[in-house]
């Protein structure tokens, strides 16, 4: 879909932009996201891990969502569901509400005219009145989508059971018994009277 000027003028998509390496359609999608989902929360950028998110992907959206509510993986409050689902889910320690943005079907359509005329430009088979047609569509529907603010993208749905996620664990690191390196304490098992690191395991 086409990103209007005025949102990749942005200062916080730039930033954006310059963490994810280039601009595309999905870290537009996750940068609405982010800001949506702050924005239903009453929430700034998470400090520490009083915001969490879980993230039903692991597309280019992820990126965007990361800078914006600073819920990073680094810093624990960034999980991850292998679903394959354009669903973002947004929470807030400090009020224990949540919210789950579900990016809307009608964004994967493409209206059949763009997508002939789409069609046309690939195979090198189409005349300047119709390149021009296609960019005016194009561009009209991009600019009529993100007109109506980051609740044109996403189904909301509010969490009324919230169940957060543990807080980042901290545990005091110790030697593995096998290969002698530094290993967080939680992460060793008991093997034959030895502390063996996952690595030893496998
Ligand atoms: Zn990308
Ligand atoms: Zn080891």
């Amino acid at each position: 879909m086409y990103i209007p000027a005025a949102i990749q003028a942005k200062e916080d998509y730039q930033a954006c932009i310059q963490f994810h390496g280039h601009t595309c359609m999905g870290v537009t999608i996750g940068y609405q996201a982010a800001k949506l989902g702050m924005k239903l929360l009453g929430e700034m950028r998470a400090v520490d891990e009083e915001l969490i998110v879980i993230v039903e992907t692991d597309a280019c959206c992820c990126d965007a969502i990361q800078v914006l509510t600073g819920c990073t993986f680094g810093k624990g409050n960034f999980f991850y569901l292998d679903y394959g689902k354009m669903a973002f889910t947004f929470a807030s320690r400090t009020t224990e509400q949540g919210v789950r943005l579900v990016l809307k079907p009608e964004i994967f359509q493409i209206p059949e005219r763009e997508k002939a005329l789409a069609e046309k430009i690939a195979a090198h088979n189409v005349s300047i009145a119709e390149q021009k047609e296609y960019e005016k569509i194009y561009e009209a529907r991009g600019e009529e989508f993100f007109s109506r603010g980051p609740e044109a993208f996403f189904d909301i749905e509010p969490i009324t059971d919230l169940n957060l996620p543990p807080k980042a664990p901290r545990a005091p690191s110790i030697a593995c018994d096998i290969c002698g390196e530094m290993v967080m304490k939680t992460k060793l098992t008991e093997r034959g009277g030895h502390l063996v690191c996952r690595g030893c395991q496998d």
